[in-house]
């Protein structure tokens, strides 16, 4: 691939169970889209002053699921950019906007619209394609972002990789993708039996393992760089993820190259 058809870059300005927002960008227009938004105002636009996101940039905030790490920064981040003159519409899903009160909070200050499974949105001059996960919230999704010659698959939140996913995600040159926890972590560690059985069940969220299964199965020539998603603070370590993919990818000498996304230090990929 040549530098010129690397269009797509994603900034991951918070990424774990305290907070979640990210931004999908076409270098080539500098158009964007917000995924999620679980983090503070100042975190928001602290992030978008490090990768030089320009907010009024920023035309769509896509909602994955109403879970409060995804949605709490909503009203505070529509707000500021609401002052700035800026009114991107939010998008999420109907039962996610039901089901969520900072969707209701910002109903005055942003359009909100609605999207379902199988959906191709064409958000920012992208075109984006969601896709169902599997997660203990009303509804949860995951989307790839398609540009001219370039692709960019996101997934958090998710007990196990569905099939539509598992195609959404197929050919992507930049892949950000849940590595929750480590198994025996989360088995050996403090949490009451019930929230484990929650996080490794269906429902739940991806382990390490899981996540390096996936990406072995989505390797491909295009894929240049994999962003671990979603990192459990009490039953992972940055670390562990990026070694077991790191470990895959030599085993299969494959040259993606693998880094973390942290909960409270922005990241980017291009
Ligand atoms: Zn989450
Ligand atoms: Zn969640």
């Amino acid at each position: 691939m040549t530098e010129e058809t690397r269009q797509l870059e994603l900034a991951v300005i918070a990424s774990g169970s305290k907070g979640n927002a990210a931004v999908v960008r076409d270098r080539t227009t500098g158009r964007a889209v917000l995924v999620d938004c679980g983090v503070t105002k100042r975190a928001f636009f602290a992030g978008c002053d490090q990768f030089d996101i320009d907010p009024a940039a920023i035309e769509a905030v896509l909602v994955t699921h109403e879970h409060i790490d995804h949605t709490k920064g909503l009203g505070v981040v529509m707000r500021g950019l609401a002052k700035l003159g800026l009114h991107p519409p939010v998008f999420a899903s109907l039962a996610v906007c039901a089901a969520s009160s900072p969707m209701a909070e910002i109903a005055p200050l942003a359009e909100q619209r609605t999207f379902a499974a199988g959906d191709a949105l064409s958000l920012a001059g992208m075109q984006v394609h969601v896709f169902e996960t599997s997660h203990d919230s009303v509804e949860s999704y995951g989307f790839r972002f398609e540009t001219g010659a370039d692709a960019l698959g996101y997934m958090t939140d998710t007990g196990v990789v569905t099939g539509a996913a598992h195609e959404a995600l197929g050919h992507v040159r930049l892949l950000a993708i849940e590595g929750n926890h480590d198994e025996r972590m989360l088995a050996d560690g403090p949490y009451p039996w019930m929230l484990k059985q929650r996080i490794a069940g269906e429902g739940g969220h991806l382990s390490n393992a899981q996540c390096a299964d996936e990406v072995r199965t989505l390797l491909h020539d295009g894929l240049e760089r994999i962003a671990v998603m979603h990192i459990s603070e009490n039953n992972n370590t940055y670390g562990i993820p990026v070694r077991e993919l790191q470990a895959m990818l030599d085993r299969e000498g494959h040259p993606a190259t693998v880094q973390a996304a942290f909960q409270n230090r922005p990241i980017h990929l291009r």
